[in-house]
């Protein structure tokens, strides 16, 4: 069942959730906490209410940049989301089952089902709760507010819309063998765009601590513009309002990359403070 509040932030306001908020649910209202904290029953029951994830972010980060799932099987594990592919060609991004690649160019193209990842997440997408947003809001601003409101420990997939005065992203270009590791070939081969008055989706997933080395804690997202003509990871942005689609993940499955690099990689390192870095 999908609900729809409104939220208007006050920055100057310690307790911003006391004063929600304009509250447009269909069935009657209830206090937001109530709503996000959830009942369990009702939370849609089905198999695809899980979160997916092709390798993880720790193998990535340690230069294992070839992985053997294409996008047509990535498709069968959900219809939105966010990742990368083959040589860290690009940056992906997933939406109503459409898969489209970022270039470090800055161009975007759709991407055929024979390409493959090397790390991608990805869920089968319906929002369980619509937010408004408004306000002099930064990608900081939009962090905090959602942060107050969605459970710390909760698994959350983000669809959030709207026109974006600035937006900072980057793509990168793909990496040739032997490879390095990804904040080392950063370094050298990401671009970053700079936009401005561009509308779009910024689609991905804000996961909880707990999911630190397998993927990234915290908000994660990618950029498409609605022209299909730029996008990327996100670094920052600057908006008046957004519109925030939150679909509740009730766990996720990890599928192992199953390259050659995935079981002769060191995995034991701590790379958090190296990953918070690039993202
Ligand atoms: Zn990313």
């Amino acid at each position: 069942m999908m609900k729809i509040f409104t939220y208007q932030p006050f920055y100057y306001q310690k307790s911003a959730l006391k004063f929600l908020v304009f509250l447009l649910i269909f069935n009657g209202c209830k206090s937001v906490q109530k709503q996000l904290q959830g009942n369990s029953s009702e939370i849609v029951n089905h198999q695809e209410d899980f979160m997916y994830q092709y390798s993880i972010i720790d193998a990535l980060m340690a230069g294992v940049f070839d992985g053997d799932l294409n996008m047509a099987q990535l498709k069968k594990k959900g219809d939105f989301g966010i990742g990368t592919f083959n040589r860290v060609d690009g940056e992906l991004l997933m939406d109503q089952g459409h898969v489209y690649r970022v270039s470090y160019d800055g161009s975007v193209k759709e991407v055929p089902d024979s390409d493959s990842t090397s790390a991608a997440f990805v869920k089968f997408f319906k929002a369980d709760t619509i937010i408004h947003l408004k306000g002099n809001l930064t990608y900081e601003a939009v962090q905090e507010q959602l942060t107050e409101i969605l459970n710390p420990n909760g698994i959350y997939a983000l669809r959030i819309s709207g026109n974006f005065a600035t937006m900072n992203t980057r793509a990168e270009r793909p990496a040739k063998p032997p490879y390095t590791t990804l904040p080392a070939h950063l370094k050298v081969n990401q671009t970053v765009f700079n936009l401005t008055n561009t509308t779009g989706i910024c689609d991905g997933f804000l996961l909880p601590p707990y999911l630190a080395r397998t993927n990234v804690p915290g908000f994660h997202l990618h950029y498409l513009a609605n022209d299909k003509k730029a996008g990327g990871h996100i670094f920052t942005f600057t908006t008046s309002s957004v519109t925030v689609e939150v679909d509740i993940a009730k766990g996720f499955t990890i599928e192992n990359n199953t390259n050659a690099e995935f079981h002769n990689v060191n995995l034991k390192p701590d790379r958090g403070a190296e990953l918070r870095k690039i993202e």
